[in-house]
């Protein structure tokens, strides 16, 4: 569903209920690069709890996965790990729900010692 909206300042665009929802709660304009995510995947739910400003890349990826594999250093021990696709989605699915701030990394061992630690390797770094 779309509507058109006027904001204050006169300007006027044709945006999804969605994004609508999502800027009156927020009180403010979502720059193009911020998109607004159904959690649910059912684009018909516009309830604000099914939905989510995430980036224009990692709501990509979230559609979008791909079939490729990534390699990541472990920010504990330096190892270079490979995850698979599917991994890769649960973790982009982890951090659009803001959980796994941190990683991803080798081991459940890794993730326990790496906790609290701020590093991040961004998931979306190699795909375009
Ligand atoms: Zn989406
Ligand atoms: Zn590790």
């Amino acid at each position: 569903m779309c509507i058109e909206i006027v904001y204050p300042d006169g300007g006027a665009k044709v945006i999804g209920y969605a994004r609508y929802v999502m800027e009156c709660h927020l009180g403010r304009r979502l720059p193009e690069h911020e998109h607004v995510h159904h959690i649910n995947e059912d684009p018909l739910d516009d309830r604000l709890e099914n939905l989510k400003v995430v980036d224009v890349a990692d709501h990509c990826l979230i559609h979008h996965p791909g079939y490729i594999s990534q390699d990541f250093v472990c920010p504990v021990c330096q190892v270079t790990f490979t995850l698979n696709p599917y991994q890769i989605r649960q973790i982009i699915i982890k951090r659009s729900y803001g959980s796994a701030k941190t990683g991803p990394y080798c081991s459940k061992k890794c993730s326990a010692r790496g906790r609290g630690k701020a590093m991040q390797i961004p998931v979306k770094q190699r795909y375009s």
